[in-house]
């Protein structure tokens, strides 16, 4: 572990070029985080579930990332590397051997540190591809209840060990359409969300990579975060969603300064798939 006299942080959420959006080699990761006083990293590149998806392929990245991460435990930077896995599954039930499959294959190779479990597409559709410049009030609220119910579907069978950037849809709605969408329209479903991670002991992940972007704010936002303390939450994770090294640890200064006003005084990462506390 880095001994920087800064305070420990971890970064739960980091893909690298065994995701398909990234080319970062995990050694330039280490770099990275090693600049950035960064003493633990968690390697979850994506595993996103359909009915189509070829699990033969899926399983050939995770053996391939698996080792990669093995093989450079002992990177010369010094930091904690973790195996992860952001397992996407989305609006595809009740076809739920799909995590049946999942359990049996992808969840069993190497030595899987952490599990973050997250919805990028409800149905066979991209939340990033829908036009909400073209939809209603109404219909804009259906898909972030669809969403909300994919996310549920996601929690429960999938079993996660951290609910990765709830509220996704809300970057291109309200950030790039720019669509207003006051979040406590969703609060029933949020609050339903938020008090199923806590009965189970899921944590909530606090992801930085909006921050910056045309849709300036944590993934969940804010209110959602004091909601989810309000109601008792106590698991919280830190993660970047970085795709390139530079973006590691993006936002997490001024966060963690932030969740010092809110009197948080701890934050979890994720080994062996058990919660490891930090202080911040
Ligand atoms: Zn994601
Ligand atoms: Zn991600």
């Amino acid at each position: 572990m880095i001994q920087t006299g800064e305070a420990f942080l971890a970064d739960t959420h980091v893909h690298s070029r065994f995701s398909h959006d990234s080319e970062a080699r995990i050694l330039d990761i280490c770099k990275a985080a090693r600049e950035k006083h960064i003493g633990a990293v968690c390697i979850t590149d994506h595993a996103d579930i359909k009915p189509h998806t070829d699990m033969e392929e899926q399983l050939r990245i995770r053996k391939d990332v698996a080792l990669t991460v093995a093989k450079e435990k002992e990177n010369p930077d010094g930091v904690e590397l973790l195996l992860g896995i952001e397992l996407a599954c989305g609006g595809f039930y009740p076809q739920n051997d799909i995590f049946d499959r999942v359990a049996d294959t992808l969840l069993t190779v190497g030595s899987l540190d952490c599990v973050i479990g997250s919805v990028h597409s409800v149905g066979a559709i991209s939340t990033a591809r829908n036009n909400y410049a073209q939809m209603n009030k109404g219909e804009l609220l259906g898909c972030m209840d669809r969403y909300f119910d994919a996310v549920l579907a996601m929690l429960e069978y999938g079993q996660p060990d951290v609910l990765a950037h709830l509220t996704y849809p809300l970057r291109y709605i309200n950030g790039k359409f720019e669509r207003g969408l006051n979040w406590q329209d969703l609060e029933p479903k949020i609050k339903q969300i938020l008090s199923w991670i806590i009965d189970k002991h899921i944590a909530l992940e606090i992801n930085t990579s909006c921050l910056g972007t045309y849709y300036d704010a944590l993934m969940p936002d804010k209110d959602i975060l004091r909601l989810y303390r309000q109601m008792g939450g106590t698991l919280l994770t830190l993660g970047s969603d970085a795709h390139k090294p530079e973006n590691l640890a993006k936002g997490f200064q001024q966060t963690v300064a932030w969740l010092k006003t809110q009197n948080v005084t701890q934050l979890q990462y994720v080994k062996n798939r058990q919660f490891h506390p930090y202080q911040i």
